[in-house]
């Protein structure tokens, strides 16, 4: 068979045949500014003078790439055919692009020679890195002249025709794919802003997104983009980076003051494909980026990457918000579980051990004869009991003070008080518990509660205070229920 020429393959194939071209030429020199830098460096350090030098390697390798761009651009897709050149044109735009390499490795060569001497080695194998990388550029170059001229591609370049081969079968293997992506529900939902001046452009966004489910509002301008962001917040916005009153970047950075990239995803969509605008928006927090025209595959799968990322993001805080909650909680009164108070009053200890104004006081509630409301109302009664209970300490004892329930029908507290105020809180305590009724089945409930005060003024360890917080508790029981014991005090509710 003979070798394929760029005018038989297939747009698809040839534009990867193209990029790969351009590719093995950009890395190149792209990495020669690298190393540039790095030597510049290494002279500098060593105190090496060398400014003219390092500036022509650095003019010489833009103007490399410059020129190649242009050429790149004149010479391939749509305007291959009308920039076709003579055989001696094609030698001269070979011998210009290659210009520029002679002066970035004549250059390197004399830094090299001339500070041979007084670099470290490490220096003089970049300088050669760089030597080695024009030296691959200039290879570069040769085969996209090669490639430009079409009919005849150097047989030593049997890599590119090989390429063209390969990429066209692969193109051609893979026939039309209907592409189409199944959305969930709750991505379906999604409200997404398309802000774009150009209105066929909109339309275009829209009827596609909309032939998937999605529903689109769109903007025609920024300050309408703004009104709608303030209407209600989109779950994704396509924007569009030339608009007649708000550039698009500017837009970006307004709405990125209200919400950060994961509650307000952006996808950039303009015909900028320069890298530096791309990393501009990318560095302002759009999250993906979109060159126009619009390729329709592409698009599907940029939004609905977006949106599912926002969405699982959301279930995943949700999540975790659940999980704290139910780790911190107590299931049947819904007030804090065992863990928090003690971890809390741990924390409460060791800060009033470290200072003399956090000095505060703990109570263990008990309430009395429990097992008799069981036995009486049965298990939901006594149920009943608890959740009313916990819910009159939690009225009582709000942050920072804290109150949790630590058992079966106990309960500890941390109050910031001192002696006399804990004294002062507890008879109001008793009093409020003594009024309240449950009601429970159509039967109203009293019960009461014994508890136990300890200071931390007392002790230095948690352990300590809950020990003596418990035995004051039952000390509180033995004299007969009903009735708080501080250290040496009890106040006794209704008799
Ligand atoms: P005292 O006045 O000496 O504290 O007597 P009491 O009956 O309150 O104490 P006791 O410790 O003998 O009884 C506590 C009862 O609490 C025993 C247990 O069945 C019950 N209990 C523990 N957890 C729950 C619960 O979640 N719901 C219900 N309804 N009862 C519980
Ligand atoms: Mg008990
Ligand atoms: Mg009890």
């Amino acid at each position: 068979m003979d070798k394929l020429t760029p005018k038989d393959t297939s747009k698809g194939a040839e534009e990867i045949v193209l990029t790969q071209i351009k590719q093995d030429f950009i890395t190149p020199a792209n990495a020669i500014f690298d190393y540039v830098d790095i030597v510049e460096k290494f002279l500098n350090d060593a105190e090496l003078v060398s400014d003219d030098e390092i500036a022509q390697i650095k003019s010489s390798c833009t103007h490399l790439i410059e020129q190649y761009e242009v050429a790149f651009v004149q010479n391939t897709g749509a305007n291959a055919e009308d920039t076709k050149k003579t055989p001696e044109e094609y030698s001269e735009l070979r011998h210009n692009l290659r210009t520029p390499l002679n002066a970035i490795i004549g250059y390197s060569e004399i830094l090299m020679e001339d500070y041979e001497d007084d670099l470290e080695e490490s220096a003089i194998e970049d300088f050669q890195q760089i030597i080695n990388l024009a030296r691959e550029t200039e290879k570069a170059i040769e085969v996209f002249v090669d490639y430009i001229r079409g009919e005849a591609i150097d047989p030593n370049n049997d890599n590119v025709s090989n390429q063209l081969e390969s990429a066209e079968s692969l193109f051609k293997s893979l026939g039309d794919i209907e592409y189409s992506i199944s959305l969930d529900d709750d991505i379906k939902e999604s409200d997404i802003l398309i802000v774009d001046d150009n209105v066929t452009n909109c339309e275009v966004l829209q009827r596609r997104l909309s032939m998937q489910g999605l529903s689109c509002r769109t903007a025609y301008d920024g300050t309408t983009a703004l009104e709608e962001v303030f209407k209600k917040t989109p779950d994704l916005i396509l924007l569009d980076v030339i608009l007649p009153d708000i550039n698009g970047l500017e837009l970006l950075k307004t709405f990125r003051k209200e919400h950060n990239a994961e509650s307000l995803p952006v996808i950039m969509v303009s015909a900028f494909n320069d890298v530096d605008s791309i990393s501009k928006c990318i560095q302002l927090g759009a999250q993906d980026y979109l060159p126009k025209p619009i390729n329709g595959t592409i698009l599907l799968a940029k939004v609905v990457a977006a949106l599912e990322r926002k969405f699982w993001r959301e279930r995943e805080k949700e999540l975790v918000n659940e999980l704290h909650i139910q780790a911190t909680t107590d299931q049947l009164t819904g007030i804090f579980n065992r863990r928090v108070v003690f971890e809390a009053l741990d924390e409460a200890m060791d800060k009033a051990n470290e200072s003399q104004e956090r000095q505060f006081t703990t109570i263990m509630f008990d309430i009395d004869f429990f097992k008799q409301v069981n036995d009486t109302y049965g298990h939901a009664g006594g149920d009943a009991v608890l959740i009313e209970f916990a819910k009159l300490l939690e009225t009582e004892i709000t942050s920072p003070n804290v109150v949790g329930r630590i058992g079966g029908e106990e309960f500890l507290a941390i109050l910031y008080l001192n002696q006399d105020q804990a004294a002062e809180f507890c008879k109001k305590l008793i009093i409020k518990i003594n009024n309240n009724t449950v009601h429970f089945d159509g039967i109203d409930i009293k019960i009461t509660s014994s508890g136990g005060v300890a200071f931390s003024t007392e002790t230095e360890t948690s352990a300590d205070l809950t020990n003596k917080a418990d035995e004051r508790l039952y000390e509180a029981k033995k004299s007969g229920r009903n009735r708080f014991k501080l250290i040496d005090t009890e106040l006794v509710g209704d008799q």
